[in-house]
């Protein structure tokens, strides 16, 4: 039995993975990766596959990077944590003075959580708090775009859209308002992003006039609706949000998981818009991709809401065992560094334009209906009829095959239902992109030449493959 099949079959007899029908794995090997370098993964028989996802999204500059891995080392020799109430440490405090200063001006204070999700928590939770102590026990209500993925954990859930887990877990979630998403792929032919952003507009504004009154904040994505299938839209939507916002006295909470640290083409992608949130949640590729670490950054008129004796009970009692932990913060301080030293922003340029003319002679793939692009994501949605965006039945899994040729070619494509995309490491060569084409060409190829025969059931009708 070879090495991969050895450590599959170990980890098959005790591991549930996530985001997975483990039945699947009856068919589809797991693929055990004993080291990364660069951009590139090694499994235990020797293959090696591009990461083009960047490990779900969260490594910016390669594994293995020399700069960090450092940073790590010299750290953990020092203090590998503590206790963050009550006692703080070096890299924490310089992390938060960085974030503060590298974010829009205002937003002057970090609080840390350990995970994407929980720093969705955060910021719902201490926007809902600073009505109460405002004396707004009413805006307790939340709008959300449709299409949206915010995490896994109940509230975050309840403020997505991804219709299997909102689905499933309907009777546990909180009552939100969904407002449709301006996404830019659903616009009709000959109009172009602003103004159907800006036409999408008035169902935001529309929401905000009719019930501003018990609602606590809007949330979005800005820019890039990731888990949805990377659907992207215009930042005009995010300055008209800013404005109505501020108009109807309502938090704006931007959850930069994913778009954070240049993935649109600036560090942030309310710079694009020259807003600045009330809440702003970062994660994924804070740490460089090594650990999980989570920021949600706020105002000092927000901060000012729960300062107070301790007996007003106005406080924000909410921790998490591994707040703001020491290796995690210098993994950040090495990764800022390297945006700070590489000129990171400029260079991803040259590679979004790569990635672009790459990817160009898809555009006419009578199977493709859109290629889009935002900075360093770049989407290729596979549909059944171009005209029409007539999707595949989801459960055809043509992703799947697609994914299946990539690992056959040495690279990790996971797309997210029928949109294939790239997600790459900000290290890839212009070279490596452009084998990301080929393979993503070929794999597309294959996975829309035939027809399929699949049970089509209707159980799910809006159903995508997640993850
Ligand atoms: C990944 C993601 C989250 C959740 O982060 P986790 O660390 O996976 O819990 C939240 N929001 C967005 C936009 C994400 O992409």
């Amino acid at each position: 039995m070879s090495l991969n099949a050895q450590w599959m079959q170990r980890d098959l007899n005790v591991l549930w993975h996530p985001c997975t029908q483990m039945k699947d794995h009856e068919h589809l090997p797991v693929i055990p990766i004993k080291s990364g370098r660069g951009v590139w993964l090694e499994d235990f028989d020797g293959n090696r596959y591009l990461d083009a996802v960047s490990s779900w999204w969260v490594n910016v500059f390669g594994h293995a990077n020399p700069r960090i891995n450092q940073r790590i080392k010299d750290q953990v020799d020092q203090l590998e944590h503590v206790i963050l109430a009550g006692f703080s440490h070096q890299p924490v405090i310089e992390l938060s003075e960085r974030l503060v200063q590298l974010t829009p001006a205002g937003l002057d204070r970090v609080f840390y959580a350990d995970n994407g999700s929980s720093c969705i928590e955060v910021a719902l939770k201490m926007s809902y708090h600073y009505w109460l102590n405002c004396g707004h026990p009413e805006k307790k209500r939340f709008i959300t775009l449709t299409n949206s993925y915010h995490g896994e954990t109940v509230a975050a859930m309840s403020v997505g859209d991804v219709a299997l887990f909102t689905e499933t877990y309907k009777s546990l979630l909180l009552d939100t308002i969904k407002v449709p998403s301006p996404d830019c792929y659903l616009r009709p032919d000959g109009v172009d992003w602003e103004t159907h952003s800006r036409t999408l507009f008035q169902h935001m504004e529309q929401a905000l006039a009719e019930h501003h009154q018990e609602v606590a904040a809007v949330i979005v994505e800005p820019l890039i609706q990731g888990a949805g299938g990377m659907r992207m839209y215009h930042p005009v939507y995010l300055k008209l949000l800013r404005e109505a916002c501020d108009r109807y006295g309502v938090h704006l909470i931007h959850d930069e998981i994913a778009v954070g640290f240049g993935r649109t083409g600036t560090m942030f992608a309310c710079e694009q818009a020259g807003i600045r949130p009330d809440f702003l949640c970062l994660s994924k590729a804070l740490t460089g991709g090594y650990l999980p670490l989570a920021a949600c950054l706020t105002t000092n008129k927000v901060y000012q809401a729960f300062y107070d004796e301790y007996d007003t009970l106005r406080a924000f009692l909410h921790s998490h065992s591994y707040t703001g932990n020491p290796l995690a913060c210098a993994a950040a301080l090495a990764t800022l560094d390297i945006f700070a030293k590489d000129n990171v922003i400029e260079a991803n340029r040259a590679l979004a334009t790569r990635m672009q003319q790459a990817t160009q002679h898809l555009v006419d793939h009578p199977h493709v209906a859109e290629v889009r692009q935002t900075g360093m994501a770049l989407a290729i949605e596979m549909v059944q009829d171009k005209a029409g965006k007539t999707p595949y039945p989801w459960q055809e899994r043509r992703g799947l095959k697609v994914f299946q040729h990539g690992l056959s070619r040495g690279a990790l494509l996971r797309p997210l239902g029928n949109v294939v995309y790239f997600l790459p490491p900000y290290i890839i060569t212009p070279e490596e992109i452009d084998f990301l084409a080929e393979v993503a060409s070929e794999g597309i190829d294959l996975a829309t030449r035939d027809q399929v025969s699949v049970a089509v059931s209707s159980h799910h009708p809006d159903f995508r493959d997640p993850g």
